[in-house]
């Protein structure tokens, strides 16, 4: 006979309450809370729970540094399920990448960055050799299950002199192979002008709330053009919180215009979790609940929103007959200071903290700064 779990009285986002079985890692059930039965309880009173979360940025490839981390520090033990590696490796070693991402507990998938070398070195389009356009084919091919883009920073310390070269590139690259590209924006040259345009539906721009001098918000906080025609298109606005990309004053501009982020994400790695601001997934949560969304607006930028552009649905529901990726947190009511990547800092009144995961058929307690 399998085991019958029963995580018992745990609240979804829209307030209703509920048991979830789960048997052989499989949910078997869902009921009304105090309702199922089973060989073992354990009591969620006071939390919530959603479907896994999922990071679309996050740097997972340890060797490399700054740019680095361990899968599970990142993922599992932050709450968060499912991780998305943006470009830390290119072909030369994105195998390495996969083949770690099987020996976890979080679930991995990758954009591909472009240039073969990954963040082997931090100006890694600095060189146009770099971008191998056949074994960026071959890397497609063999780890087709797990890329999931193409990733480009395209900003002034990664491309050096050659501009939005290697922009157009991918975007030759995107066309051949029908992957979308995630774009890193960042320090000028190039103008923040000339590499938005080149962005087509389903392109992710990453950092879109930097504070930096070549941001998408003008001196009175209003977007610039290119940026609400690149909505227009279907361009999807990811977070990519990071050491240098996140600015309080930039994403209150964003909320007043009514510029909302399609996914939250962290661009988490060893310095930045350990050191802040980042610190984790929770916190950079916590940051957009103060900005005024509601929680459950909060939790579908990392559920049902990236679920959806991943084209997997499944990531992104609780429903009996999948196998059971979840998270369960609590919504602390009491102050807490911020900080993003400007060194700004705001107090709010609410915090959300990542108790544990249910992966495997397992429960994974989280353990990391909220
Ligand atoms: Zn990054």
């Amino acid at each position: 006979m399998k085991e019958r779990v029963v995580y018992r009285h745990l609240k979804r986002v829209n307030g209703e309450e509920i048991d979830i079985v789960i048997e052989d890692g499989i949910i078997a059930e869902i009921t009304g809370a105090g309702q199922a039965r089973g060989d073992r309880e354990w009591d969620g009173t006071d939390l919530y729970v959603s479907s896994g979360w999922i990071d679309m940025h996050v740097h997972a490839f340890p060797e490399f540094d700054p740019y680095g981390d361990e899968i599970d520090e990142i993922g599992v033990k932050q709450g968060v399920t499912t991780i998305v590696d943006a470009g830390s490796c290119g072909a030369d070693r994105i195998g390495d990448l996969v083949a770690s991402g099987k020996r976890a507990e979080t679930n991995l998938l990758a954009f591909l960055n472009i240039s073969r070398i990954g963040l082997k070195r931090i100006d890694e389009l600095s060189e146009l050799a770099w971008i191998d356009r056949e074994l960026l084919k071959a890397a497609l091919a063999d780890y087709r299950d797990s890329i999931v883009g193409l990733k480009a920073r395209i900003s002034q310390s990664v491309v050096r002199e050659n501009g939005v070269t290697p922009l157009r590139i991918s975007r030759e690259l995107s066309l051949e192979t029908g992957m979308p590209l995630m774009v890193h924006i960042g320090s000028a040259p190039p103008d923040i002008r000339e590499v938005i345009p080149l962005l087509q539906r389903k392109d992710i721009i990453t950092h879109y709330l930097n504070g930096k001098a070549n941001n998408l918000f003008d001196e009175a906080g209003e977007p610039l053009p290119v940026l609400t025609e690149a909505i227009g298109r279907g361009v999807h606005l990811d977070v990519g919180h990071g050491t240098a990309s996140f600015s309080f004053r930039v994403a209150e501009a964003a909320k007043r215009q009514g510029i909302h982020p399609d996914t939250i994400s962290t661009d988490i790695y060893r310095g930045n979790r350990l050191n802040g601001p980042v610190y984790s997934m929770a916190n950079v949560l916590s940051k957009f609940l103060y900005l005024g969304y509601p929680l459950e607006e909060v939790i579908a930028a990392v559920t049902t929103r990236a679920a959806q552009w991943l084209g997997r649905e499944e990531l992104g529901r609780i429903q009996v007959g999948d196998p059971a990726h979840l998270t369960l947190f609590a919504v602390k009511e009491e102050p807490v200071e911020l900080v993003d990547s400007e060194g700004e800092r705001r107090v709010s009144n609410r915090r959300i903290e990542a108790k544990g995961v249910i992966v495997h058929g397992k429960f994974i307690e989280c353990k990391v700064r909220a």
